[in-house]
């Protein structure tokens, strides 16, 4: 079955997914769904399977040459344009993608607009061969870098300088882009757990928290290594040792029919067993794909249960800023029939760099 005969399948009434400009989880699913990288298009989706791509003169080429969609040139004001088109209609939107006032729009031509929430997503979190294909070789790439930057010099450098070292090493071996902006957090900076790069030279003695991915053919990348400057002391060590104690247990939680939660749980009873559980603030991982962020989630409010297909972060940290350190460790891991696989393939070994 297509993606798109995978969502009508789930449908009771037609869906507008929009992926206007600025919207990025509606142009990601449009993606998904088309193929086509737009940042203005919507696909009309009937329960028959039918499909109707409506984008502008821009995107207008590329999108006659899919295959099962009716095209559809609009002008540049996309939504107002296909309100027009499909005024009348019951219509489900994506209610967490469709701004208000683009909603507003569409009820205002006369368009019936049903919120609808999660049915793209609910795709999207199990991936298909191809999309996999990608994802394994986007962490291959972020596993060169991690591995050339095991061999710079850490210390008299900034985080900035370094940051900046990891986003152009990931383009300079094939990467589109960054899936995120990298993060480097040295001591202080890491003990917050989305640390801004700063200008300070590192200095010796400290752990230095590297999260950084790319974005290859469409996909994300995700990985986080924490690596040593120089000696550290035995706290850090400890500190180390016990976040990684956490992200293998979170590790070996996750497989099909795990509930997001307890894969979490696994991870943090680690931590909280040496009473640091308030340090470990954050949840335990999420879905990348097309996005950074994406169903499904591992932390202790989830309501999601792992299945086969998933491609999910395992990223317990432990953040004290009492003593200026941060330290966190992160795998891109694919949920297989039978348990998981780890695509990020760095040592977790404590690296030390000079
Ligand atoms: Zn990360
Ligand atoms: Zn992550």
């Amino acid at each position: 079955m297509t993606r798109v005969e995978r969502l009508a399948a789930l449908l009771e009434e037609p869906l507008l997914v929009a992926g206007p400009p600025y919207v990025l989880g509606g142009q990601a699913n449009v993606r998904y769904l088309t193929g086509l990288q737009s940042s203005n298009a919507a696909v009309l989706v009937e329960p028959d399977g039918a499909a109707t791509l409506y984008t502008d003169f821009r995107y207008a080429n590329r999108a006659h040459t899919l295959e099962d969609f009716e095209v559809v040139e609009t002008a540049r004001g996309l939504i107002p344009a296909v309100g027009e088109l499909l005024a009348g209609r019951r219509i489900g939107f994506e209610e967490q993608h469709l701004p208000h006032a683009l909603y507003r729009t569409l009820v205002d031509a006369g368009v019936d607009a049903v919120p609808v929430s999660g049915l793209v997503e609910s795709l999207r979190a199990v991936k298909d061969d191809e999309e996999i294909a990608r994802m394994r070789r986007g962490a291959a790439l972020s596993d060169e870098v991690f591995a050339a930057l095991a061999q710079e010099r850490f210390s008299e450098r900034s985080e900035r300088e370094l940051a900046w070292w990891i986003e152009r090493s990931f383009r300079e071996r094939g990467a589109e882009g960054v899936s995120f902006e990298a993060v480097v957090g040295a001591g202080a900076t890491a003990a917050s757990p989305h640390a801004v790069p700063g200008d300070a030279p590192i200095e010796p003695g400290v752990l230095v928290v590297v999260d950084a991915g790319c974005l290859l053919d469409g996909y994300c990348s995700d990985c986080t290594r924490t690596f040593a400057v120089g000696e550290i002391s035995e706290r850090l060590q400890e500190l180390y040792a016990l976040c990684l104690e956490a992200q293998l247990a979170g590790l070996d939680a996750v497989a099909p029919g795990v509930p997001g939660r307890a894969a979490d749980a696994a991870s943090r009873a680690i931590i909280e067993g040496r009473d640091l559980g308030w340090a470990y603030g954050h949840g335990m991982g999420h879905g990348v794909g097309l996005q950074i962020h994406e169903a499904p989630t591992l932390r202790p409010d989830s309501t999601d249960v792992l299945e086969a297909g998933n491609v999910v972060s395992v990223e317990p940290g432990i953040y004290i800023p009492d003593e200026s350190v941060g330290v966190r460790i992160e795998d891109l891991v694919l949920v297989t029939d039978d348990g998981r696989e780890r695509l990020t393939q760095f040592t977790k070994e404590l690296v030390t760099v000079a």
